[in-house]
């Protein structure tokens, strides 16, 4: 089941970026992979495809994914090893290892899944079922939030914008089933298209979801497990209405949720989407909206504040609930359920869900296969249980121990480059500096992992599982409500291969699943580790003041430090980024918005300067030596562009250029190489060449 948390859209990842091994029969002195290199192309006219056309030649998108990528070939190796790990967990072992194990063995038995169908959502089929009056949907919306069904909006906990130290309630926009608000009311052929697609998709899952349940609670039937085989007789004659009404109906109601939510830009902005707001303020916001009934549904502690992110959204959510036939809010609710619960179910729920979310919105060919899905939900829902095996076989001392040294560096030239900077005042770099030095760098995996003995894995109930799972998940936010922000928990879990700033805990969070061969290799030519490894971590620290992370001080308060002459001067270069990267096209017609990858493309043009710096200050007055042709900072320059090799599928492409913060991985390279004056020398590019800008962009 997905799990629908606050997301927050300034808590910025970088997608990652990898270092590219040396491949078997690509040998070479300094360990670069010399066959992704595509020699026929000047360095100087396309970086990206003198660096990677190798990469875009000869390795072509697995059936399975929507992009390939070295990043993705990483989280490949990472889940085999992850396999291997549960597999022999699903055997037997401590109390914890036989949890992991039995949620694994449980969501590889496809037989028995496939046996019950949806029966296993029965029980809140019948719930949804007996919503009378829009009156008594508190309790209702609350229960589906704790097993991970997105209704209507969202809640969670969060530390405090401006009190950054205290863990407060936060109530956001929500429930709807596309990518993003936009999706709702673009005019485009290919997105009229895509609404049809979609309308299509919901009316599929109503359908198969009226096969396999009992749309009406029947009082008479003792039990509800066992309603496999009797329902397909009852469904289509008990709803009344068509599939296809049902897909308006949930249309209609998630574009007007749609219409009242803020859009991915506007969520940029931190001061938008905080709003301190008392539960009394609330109740006035949704009349029709019993919150205490809600809060006592979902167990919250006492509340006296809270975080409403979107006043509007929730003032349109209550005209909404009034206004809409209870009936259709049964409707929506069904939808949402299904919606949410689609990958633990039968195989045609899985397949349907695919369809429209794997291969219509993204390109993929085929479903991944089930292991590796199980591998990633076991992840998603017991991910440092797993991450404890994982630290063990994957990430020595040694790794730890090498990560913070090559940070400590980064901070070094970051601090040096803060400095150095012609346009900012000393009042200002003062406050900077005191930012940067109270970073906190973690670094591979907690130092106190979670504790999951209250989470109940029954062995055969894969549904079960993934309910319980999210409950626990969720009582752990609640927890969270009213209590100091403990720093040391990460958002992240120890395999996966990314990493994270995040603005209200000024912390750098690498997890073990990136800090390993071939992304940071003990010993491996410095050159190759600084661009790639140096770059990503470069790219973190510079989040830490981008157009979002400048606006929150070093304790993680939204908070302005700036001077009014030195923020403008932000804004001023920062527009130069927006203008820059606007010109790019993402794919076909669509260019990558300058506005939303603004934060992202700051940190990738500040992380590979800082890298560049701290390399340059580790190799000293020697220089480093010519290995493979080609000068150190040359290796530099193409290690971080390997970083980035991607073949990507054009829906994948334009789905990301329109919700993601990132700019497309060809634009990571050649935008940020066409910038750095370091670039053009190392590679004698000529003054008018199209890598090296007649106005450069340069913020840090
Ligand atoms: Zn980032």
């Amino acid at each position: 089941m997905h799990r629908h948390l606050i997301a927050f859209v300034f808590v910025t990842l970088p997608l990652t970026a990898v270092l590219v091994e040396a491949q078997p029969g690509a040998k070479s002195e300094s360990g670069l992979d010399l066959s992704l290199l595509d020699r026929s192309v000047d360095p100087c006219t396309d970086f990206y495809a003198y660096t990677c056309g190798g990469w875009t030649k000869n390795q072509p998108i697995p059936a399975d994914r929507s992009s390939w990528g070295v990043a993705e070939r990483l989280q490949e190796e990472n889940e085999s090893r992850l396999r291997k790990i549960l597999d022999d967990a699903s055997k037997g072992g401590d109390a914890e290892t036989r949890k992991v194990g039995d949620y694994y063995a449980s969501c590889m038995d496809e037989s028995r899944i496939d046996a019950r169908g949806a029966s296993a959502l029965q029980p809140m089929v019948d719930k949804i079922a007996a919503l009378s009056a829009a009156r008594d949907l508190p309790p209702l919306a609350a229960e589906l939030h704790t097993i991970g069904v997105g209704a209507f909006f969202s809640f969670g906990a969060e530390a405090d914008f401006k009190e950054a130290s205290v863990v407060r309630a936060i109530a956001d926009q929500g429930g709807i089933g596309l990518p993003d608000r936009d999706y709702y009311f673009r005019d485009d052929p290919k997105s009229v298209e895509l609404r049809k697609q979609y309308l299509d998709h919901v009316g599929k899952m109503m359908a198969l979801l009226g096969t396999t349940v009992r749309l009406k609670p029947d009082t008479t039937a003792a039990a509800t497990s066992t309603a496999t085989t009797s329902a397909a007789t009852t469904s289509a004659a008990t709803t009344g209405a068509g599939t296809a009404g049902d897909a308006e109906t949930v249309m209609k109601i998630e574009t007007a949720l749609a219409k009242a939510s803020l859009d991915v830009v506007a969520r940029r902005d931190p001061a938008a989407l905080y709003h301190r707001t008392t539960p009394a303020e609330l109740q006035a916001l949704t009349p029709s909206f019993n919150w205490t009934q809600y809060l006592a549904g979902v167990g919250a502690p006492p509340i006296d504040t809270l975080n409403v992110t979107v006043p509007d959204f929730f003032k349109a959510f209550d005209q909404l609930i009034v206004s809409t036939p209870v009936a259709d809010i049964r409707t929506y609710l069904r939808w949402q359920l299904v919606h949410a619960s689609a990958v633990t179910l039968s195989k045609p729920f899985v397949d349907e869900n695919f369809r429209f979310y794997g291969a219509t919105l993204t390109g993929a060919k085929e479903l991944r296969p089930r292991w590796k899905r199980c591998v990633q939900y076991t992840d998603s829902d017991l991910g440092e249980a797993l991450g404890k095996a994982f630290v063990r076989e994957a990430f020595p001392a040694s790794a730890k121990e090498d990560t913070l040294k090559m940070v400590r560096e980064l901070e070094s030239s970051m601090e040096a480059d803060i400095k150095g900077l012609s346009w900012m005042t000393d009042t200002t770099k003062q406050q900077a500096l005191v930012k940067l030095h109270a970073v906190a760098n973690k670094i591979g995996y907690p130092d106190k992992w979670r504790d999951y003995s209250a989470l109940q894995i029954i062995r055969g109930d894969a549904m079960g599982n993934s309910q319980r799972a999210n409950q626990f998940e969720f009582r752990r936010q609640m927890n969270r409500i009213g209590k100091p922000l403990d720093k040391g928990e990460w958002e992240m879990t120890p395999p996966t291969v990314n990493a994270y700033y995040h603005p209200l805990q000024n912390n750098i969070n690498f997890p073990a699943g990136i800090l390993q061969p071939p992304f940071y290799k003990a010993g491996a030519d410095a050159a190759i580790n600084y661009g790639a490894a140096g770059s990503v971590i470069g790219h973190e620290l510079t989040h830490g003041f981008d157009d979002e992370g400048r606006q929150f001080d070093a304790q993680g308060n939204l908070k302005d430090w700036w001077t009014a002459d030195d923020a403008k001067a932000f804004d001023d270069r920062a527009q130069c980024t927006v203008d820059q990267y606007s010109a790019f096209t993402a794919v076909d017609d669509v260019k990558v918005n300058g506005k939303l990858t603004l934060g992202e493309n700051v940190a990738d043009n500040g992380g590979l300067r800082i890298a560049l710096m701290a390399y340059l200050t580790s190799v000293g007055s020697s220089g480093g030596k010519t290995l493979d042709g080609f000068t150190p900072e040359q290796r530099f320059f193409i290690s971080y562009g390997q970083s980035w090799c991607t073949n990507s599928r054009p829906e994948r492409e334009r789905m990301l250029a329109q919700t993601n913060p990132h700019s497309p991985p060809h634009y990571r390279v050649n935008g940020v190489v066409s910038n750095v004056p370091e670039f053009a020398k190392a590679f004698s590019c000529k003054a008018n060449a199209p890598m090296v800008r007649a106005t450069a962009c340069r913020v840090w």
